[in-house]
């Protein structure tokens, strides 16, 4: 059985050097923003592949309903079912409690080898929380973070300082192509009837309209 996904549970151990990219986020539901940006990310820093961890229990979101878990794990593998570089753990939604991204770094951490280099790809919105997480420096220990752009998040020097005084050093930040595109933006636009056609892969379009996932105007709105 997989311990962390089906298709990359075995890299490095033939003894290469290989890059593990890692994506969190609690993909309500995933969009082809995040799938974009692991894309361009796997691209500029030649990650041999990148695993999409949906969070159990968002410690930052509580202040919503969140989909089940098995119905964002399962959104998320349709979305990267036809990249062969891609791939869905579902990790933290099987551990129990809140989701804390160091502890799910010290897992892959424990099960790869030490020439497995891993690299965790965040948003420009969420790089600043990362940093003010517990054990952020734990977390800089473990991976690299990638900060990609974000529309409406833009890293100025100013940000960037303050990441670094935080002490998460080791920030690499990636222009991808600009997607104004959020989970709250879907989410509303089903609710409202609107269309969320090619905003995500097909499938994930067509499992939100099979499900019926959405259409109850969820109260609060960005996250
Ligand atoms: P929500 O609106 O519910 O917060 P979201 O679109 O922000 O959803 P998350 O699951 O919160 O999606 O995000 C997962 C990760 O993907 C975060 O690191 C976030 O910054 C990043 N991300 C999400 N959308 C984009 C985007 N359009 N461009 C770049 N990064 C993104
Ligand atoms: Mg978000």
């Amino acid at each position: 059985m997989a311990r962390i996904c089906d298709r990359f549970d075995d890299l490095g151990f033939d003894g290469l050097p290989r890059r593990l990219g890692i994506m969190g986020g609690t993909f309500d539901p995933v969009h082809i923003g995040h799938l974009a940006c692991a894309e361009q990310a796997r691209e500029a820093y030649g990650l041999d592949a990148v695993v999409f961890v949906p969070a159990g229990v968002p410690v930052f979101k509580k202040d919503r309903p969140i989909t089940p878990a098995a119905e964002r794990l399962a959104m998320c593998r349709l979305s990267v079912a036809s990249n062969p570089a891609f791939d869905v753990s579902a990790l933290e939604i099987e551990r129990a409690g809140d989701t804390y991204t160091v502890d799910t770094l010290r897992e892959l951490r424990a099960h790869y080898p030490g020439n497995v280099e891993l690299f965790f790809i965040t948003g420009a919105d969420a790089v600043v929380h990362i940093v003010k997480w517990r054990e952020s420096a734990a977390i800089a220990d473990l991976a690299r973070l990638i900060a990609v752009t974000r529309p409406g998040y833009a890293l100025t020097d100013e940000r960037k300082r303050e990441i670094e005084e935080l002490g998460a050093f080791d920030v690499s930040y990636l222009e991808v192509t600009a997607l104004a595109i959020s989970s709250s933006d879907l989410r509303n636009r089903v609710a409202e009837g609107r269309s969320i056609r090619y905003l995500t892969m097909q499938s994930v379009y067509d499992y939100v309209r099979e499900r019926g996932l959405y259409r109850v105007p969820a109260p609060g709105g960005e996250a």
